[in-house]
Parts: structure tokens; sequence; C-alpha cells
């Protein structure tokens, strides 16, 4: 099995996500091969160390001044020249906005489909599965890959380091792509950093509000309750998106995923992209409709106003 990982870079480290893919990948191709592609523009030779330290013998690595920020027409485009260089049976990156943008464009220009967000991949005899959750986590969808080459994305999370590293430094070898017109129709302007970042994946307590909570200025009394319990606020993309708190707050699928002891969820109504990032113990609803969806994975429910009713919550907390 010869497994190409696309490489990513945050804060000028490698992701971690992506670090927990080359550790699944060894332990579960005990005698394959894993191929890193390592697409920037200033590729440090520090990065390319760690990468042999996580069981990479090859790194492609493609160093240009068009691929200094990620665009899907340069980076496919890159991509598939190192595919066809190294022939994989098998392609994957950690489901970022970068991997889940690029993996599935690389499957249907391989004229295949893709796994996305896998939390598990086997091997049974020279098969590849997958496995995928589904319907909110309650069950496991597996699939198995029918042809040459397999594509994949890993959910956030899925994979981490468990054993100390260990390895060489990787053989590299430069791959050079002549952009043209039309691989620059888009274009980079800016990244814009998000005001203020939070961390909510390790946050105990998270009170979050949804479309319930009816405007910005309303959050006080979630921000209030969460300082209260020593957690945090969290919100629903409905709140995001109309900026009614910053984005780096938002839970679910292209939000964070959150697993805290507590969750408190106040005016959501429990759509699968949001339910897909809450794991908590213990999930108190507190919604004016009876028939809202989140209410089938409540603990605790409270049916009324929650303007009225986290006031009396506060109060009986102080
Ligand atoms: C590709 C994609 C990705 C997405 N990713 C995410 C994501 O990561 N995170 C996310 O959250 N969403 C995401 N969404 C959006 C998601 O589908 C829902 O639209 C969103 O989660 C709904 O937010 P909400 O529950 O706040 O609003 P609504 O669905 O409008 O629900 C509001 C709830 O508040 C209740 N309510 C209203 N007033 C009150 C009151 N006064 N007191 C008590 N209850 C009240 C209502 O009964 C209702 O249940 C995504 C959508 C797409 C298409």
């Amino acid at each position: 099995m010869k497994t190409l990982v696309f490489i990513q870079i945050r804060d000028d480290k490698i992701e971690e996500n992506t670090l927990g893919i080359l550790n699944k990948v060894k332990t579960t191709f005990a005698s394959g091969e894993i191929v890193g592609a390592l697409l920037g523009k200033g590729i440090k030779s520090e990065w390319i160390e760690e990468l042999g330290l996580h069981g990479i013998k090859q790194v492609f690595t493609a160093d240009d001044p068009e691929l200094e920020v990620y665009l899907s027409a340069t980076y496919a485009k890159t991509m598939m020249e190192i595919i066809k260089q190294v022939s994989p049976n098998f392609v994957i990156a950690a489901g970022t906005v970068y991997g889940e943008d690029l993996i599935p464009r690389l499957a249907v220009r391989n004229s295949t489909s893709c796994a996305q967000r896998v939390v598990d991949f086997t091997l049974q005899g020279e098969t590849l599965h997958f496995h995928t959750p589904v319907r909110n986590d309650q069950a496991m969808k597996v699939t198995k890959v029918v042809g040459n080459i397999a594509f994949a994305t890993s959910r956030t999370g899925a994979f981490f380091i468990d054993e100390a590293p260990s390895g060489s430094v990787p053989e590299v070898t430069n791959v050079s792509i002549t952009f043209d017109d039309k691989d620059k129709v888009v274009k980079h302007i800016e990244i814009k950093k998000a005001e203020r970042t939070v961390n909510l994946k390790d946050a105990k307590i998270i009170v979050a509000a949804g479309r319930g909570v009816g405007g910005k200025e309303n959050f006080q009394i979630i921000r209030e309750l969460a300082d209260l319990l020593g957690g945090q606020i969290g919100a629903t993309r409905a709140c995001t998106d109309v900026h009614w708190v910053e984005e780096t707050y938002e839970i679910g699928q292209t939000g964070q995923s959150v697993s805290p002891d507590l969750y408190i969820a106040a005016g959501i109504s429990g759509a699968p992209q949001h339910m897909s990032g809450v794991k908590a113990k213990t999930l108190i609803v507190i919604n004016k409709d009876e028939g809202a969806p989140i209410i089938n994975y409540a603990d605790y429910v409270i049916i009324g106003d929650m303007h009225t009713i986290l006031p009396i919550l506060k109060k009986k907390i102080q």
C-alpha cells in the first residue's frame, strides 16, 4: 500500500491532524510506504525532518510563490503532477477546509469518488475500508474502495499521535509546475485573522446559543452564565453568520468540535451540522418548541422562552 499524504502547515508547524494521519497510516499499513506532498512557499527543512520522524520516507515538495496560499486550482494541478509521479494507492488529507476542498477535486480528476471525514480506515485482505459516522454519529458507514486509487479526508480529531516519533530524514523530490492564466482565475487578496481565537475543544462547560437568542446584545446573558459556571460560550452558525458573535465560537461541522462535561443549548434547534460537533456528557436544552430535534439528544429539557429561563437559571446559580 502506497499512501500519499497531503501535508498541511498551520502556525508554522505541521498541523496536528496531519501528524495523526501519518501515525494511523504507519500502524495500519505496517509494510506500506508513506509519501508526503508538501506545497507552499519557503518550505522549511525542519518540517521535512519532522515528517521523517513520523514515518515518511519520501517527500515531494513544490516550493513556489504561487503556492504561498491555498488556492484550489494551483494546488490541485500540483497534486495531480505529484500523483502522476508517485502512483499511490491511497491519497489522504486531514479534513480541514483545505483538505475538504482539495481531495474531492483530485478524486474527480482521477474519475473516482472520495470518502470524507473518515474516523478510521482498515485493510481487509487487500481492500481498503473507510469508516464514516452517519446519522449524527449514531451509526457507522463502512465503504470499500474498488479501483486502483482511493481518496479520503479524515475527520478532525479522529487520528492522533500515540507513540514517540522516530525515523530518519526523508528523501526530497522537488516538483516544478508552470501555472498559466487559467490556473490563476481566482486570486488571493487577503487573509484576515479572527479577532479572537478560542479553544472550545478542551472546555468542560459550554453555554451555547442559537438563533433563538434573538440578537447580538442578548449574548450578554450567555456570557454571564458561562462565566458563572467557569465555562465558555458557544454558538450556532445562525448566530455567527449574522455576526451576533465571532466565528471562532461556532460549533459544528464547519465550526469547532466540542466534548464538554456539560453543554447548555439555548435557542438551538439541533441541526445535524451543529450536533455533529457536539459530544457532551450532559446536554441541557432550553427551547420553546417541544418538537425541536435537539430534544432527542438531551439529558434534561426545559421548554420555554430562554429570555425568561436564563435569568432564573443565573439567579439560581448565583
Ligand atoms: C454545509 C453546512 C455547514 C454547516 N455548519 C454548521 C456548523 O458548523 N454549526 C452550526 O451550528 N450550523 C451549521 N450549519 C447550519 C445548520 O444547518 C443550521 O442552519 C443551524 O445550526 C441552525 O442554527 P440554530 O439552531 O441557531 O437556528 P434554528 O434552526 O433557526 O433554530 C432556532 C431554535 O431556537 C428556538 N427558539 C426560538 N426562540 C426561542 C426562545 N425565545 N426561547 C427558546 N427557544 C427559542 C426555536 O424553537 C428553534 O428550535 C451548516 C449548514 C451547512 C449547509
